[in-house]
């Protein structure tokens, strides 16, 4: 099963609702996607979408890694010795995870292909469905909770509330306006992206501890390189802390849990370059009793069948943040992943299951498999 072709297309498509972080405001998601042509007539697809804040990658740069490092490098390997591909894919170019992930990603496509298994089975099949929480973007505390309200009656029961973006001050009154409003029985977890110093956080997280505002969890509440920060959070408070923007690489996630910086790893294939590396990293959280959740960027549904392809393989995976297909306008492709709610069937069909996609804007059709 030697590849014989890589292909990249440039896809755009705008999102229902801004989504706002304490990072960044996005209106359009755009992304990179790329197919994988074998001499077999198998081909696979993979998703790479610019997240400059967070990874530092660009369209141009996630084209560029891929046709200039990773095609030369991967044209004409055999994918049934995928080990050393992916060994070589770690050396050949560093960084440049999110461009790593979309190749990652169509390899893993090919290989379950090849085995005629849907890929959560190939990486081990646990879950056969999952479901995911939603995103509430930050913006004042009335509009925060009339978001919430929205989602909840759309049968979402765990809200991700964005915080961070200001004042942490505010952060109290836009959890204590959601919290009134939708009542005891819904999980809300926080994500502050960054937004807080080690001592807001700890200031902040208990005074919602002392409200008695019910937050399952806190997600990045420093600085990304700030480790030291992350423990000395994770340490003073009795909610559960969540690395996220902390860990790209399975050595940061051993750093992490080995200091027991935090209670909880966030994976996500952009940042950990694909699969192979997300699984590392998931197994050694395991082995240290640490659970860990699966995201996504702002990725469209062929990223995202991916992500929850490798998360619903997983024992140690118990939460999923798999919402962004769900805010964006439409969908760029055919197959793959189906959404009921909350809840989040994975396909039966060899592969990522994807059978079309749109690339151009929708002008253009190609048929995966
Ligand atoms: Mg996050």
């Amino acid at each position: 099963m030697n590849i014989i072709n890589i292909e990249t297309f440039r896809v755009s498509v705008p999102l229902i609702k801004p989504f706002k972080t304490a990072l960044r405001t996005v209106e359009i998601a755009e992304s990179v996607y790329m197919k994988l042509t074998c001499d077999n007539g198998i081909s696979g697809w993979g998703e790479a979408p610019p997240t400059l804040v967070i990874t530092g990658e660009s369209m141009d740069s996630i084209e560029s890694s891929i046709h200039k490092v990773l095609k030369p490098m991967l044209l004409n390997k055999n994918l049934l010795h995928y080990e050393s591909i992916f060994q070589e894919m770690k050396t050949v170019l560093t960084g440049n995870s999110s461009a790593k992930a979309a190749a990652d990603m169509a390899i893993y496509d090919c290989l379950s292909q090849y085995c005629k298994l849907p890929l959560y089975q190939f990486l081990g099949g646990y879950r056969k469905e999952i479901e995911t929480d939603y995103t509430v973007s930050v913006n004042g505390p009335e509009e925060m909770g009339e978001d919430a309200v929205s989602y909840i009656k759309r049968g979402f029961n765990v809200l991700k509330i964005k915080v961070g973006k200001d004042q942490a001050a505010l952060d109290i009154d836009r959890i204590t306006e959601i919290r009134s409003r939708i009542g005891k029985d819904i999980k809300i977890r926080l994500d502050a992206n960054q937004g807080w110093t080690p001592k807001e956080a700890i200031r902040t997280i208990r005074t919602l501890e002392d409200r008695g505002l019910d937050i399952e969890l806190v997600e990045q509440p420093v600085k990304a390189h700030d480790i030291e920060g992350l423990k000395q959070v994770t340490d003073s408070v009795e909610t559960k802390i969540m690395a996220d923007e902390s860990i790209f690489t399975p050595k940061q996630a051993f750093e992490v849990l080995k200091t027991r910086s935090a209670d909880l790893i966030n994976i996500k294939l952009m940042k950990a370059g694909g699969i192979y590396q997300a699984q590392i990293i998931n197994n050694l959280a395991e082995a240290c009793g640490v659970e860990c959740m699966a995201g996504s960027m702002i990725e469209t549904k062929l990223g995202l069948t991916a992500a929850a392809h490798f998360a619903a393989s997983k024992k140690n995976i118990t939460r999923f943040d798999f919402d962004a297909p769900l805010m964006l306008a439409r969908d760029l492709v055919e197959g793959g992943i189906v959404y009921n709610g909350r809840r989040i069937s994975l396909p039966d069909a060899p592969g990522l299951g994807i059978s079309a996609v749109y690339t151009e804007g929708g002008k253009g059709i190609e048929s995966a498999g």
